[in-house]
This record gives C-alpha cells, sequence and structure tokens, in this order.
C-alpha cells in the first residue's frame, strides 16, 4: 500500500497492477475479465464516506483490490473495461 490515494499495488516479474480507490465504484468488470485472477473483491473500509459507499453498494457491495500480480499477462482487458478509469497497468521491468 502506498500512500497517494493508490492502493493494491504490487510488482510481478514483468508488470504491475493498480486500483486507485478515489475512483473505483466497485463495479468488478476487472474481477470478472481477468483472465489470471489477478484481482479479487473485498468489502470496503468502515471509513467509507457514504457517497463512494453507496455507489459501492449499488454495485453489489464490494471493491476489486490486487491479489495476485505476478499472474499479470498484460493484456489490458482491465483498463479497457473500467468504467472508472481506476485500474492502472505497466510494465514493472522497464
Ligand atoms: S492486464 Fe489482463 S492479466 Fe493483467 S490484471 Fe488486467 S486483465 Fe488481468
Amino acid at each position: 500500500m502506498v500512500s497517494n490515494g493508490m492502493t493494491s499495488t504490487t510488482s510481478g516479474p514483468e508488470f504491475a497492477v493498480a486500483i486507485d480507490r478515489a475512483r473505483c465504484d466497485g463495479e468488478a468488470k476487472c474481477f470478472r475479465l481477468c483472465p489470471v485472477r489477478v484481482f479479487s473483491l473485498e468489502r470496503p473500509a468502515p471509513d467509507l464516506g457514504w457517497v463512494k459507499r453507496a455507489k459501492v453498494v449499488l454495485h453489489g457491495g464490494r471493491l476489486a483490490v490486487v491479489v495476485n500480480p505476478s499472474a499479470c499477462i498484460g493484456c489490458m482487458a482491465c483498463v479497457e473495461a473500467c468504467p472508472d478509469r481506476a485500474v492502472y497497468v505497466f510494465r514493472s521491468d522497464s
């Protein structure tokens, strides 16, 4: 975890995957589309603001987290599918 509002950042052998908590509204398209199960879903922290919590609840009550970044193959399906532009994938070996 880092302090600039980005969470779930961990490097794999070639790619790093991050979810911006400030943007993510819990639509979970990354979780559903990732072919190698990089993401999981978890309940939001208790201190999540009520507006954000309402959006998350509307989408099922869970937020995506990066749990298996070393599996990422860089297909970019998660980045392209996220309506909130909350997912970042970048080369970690350059
Ligand atoms: S780029 Fe592809 S493999 Fe990597 S996390 Fe996104 S959907 Fe999964």
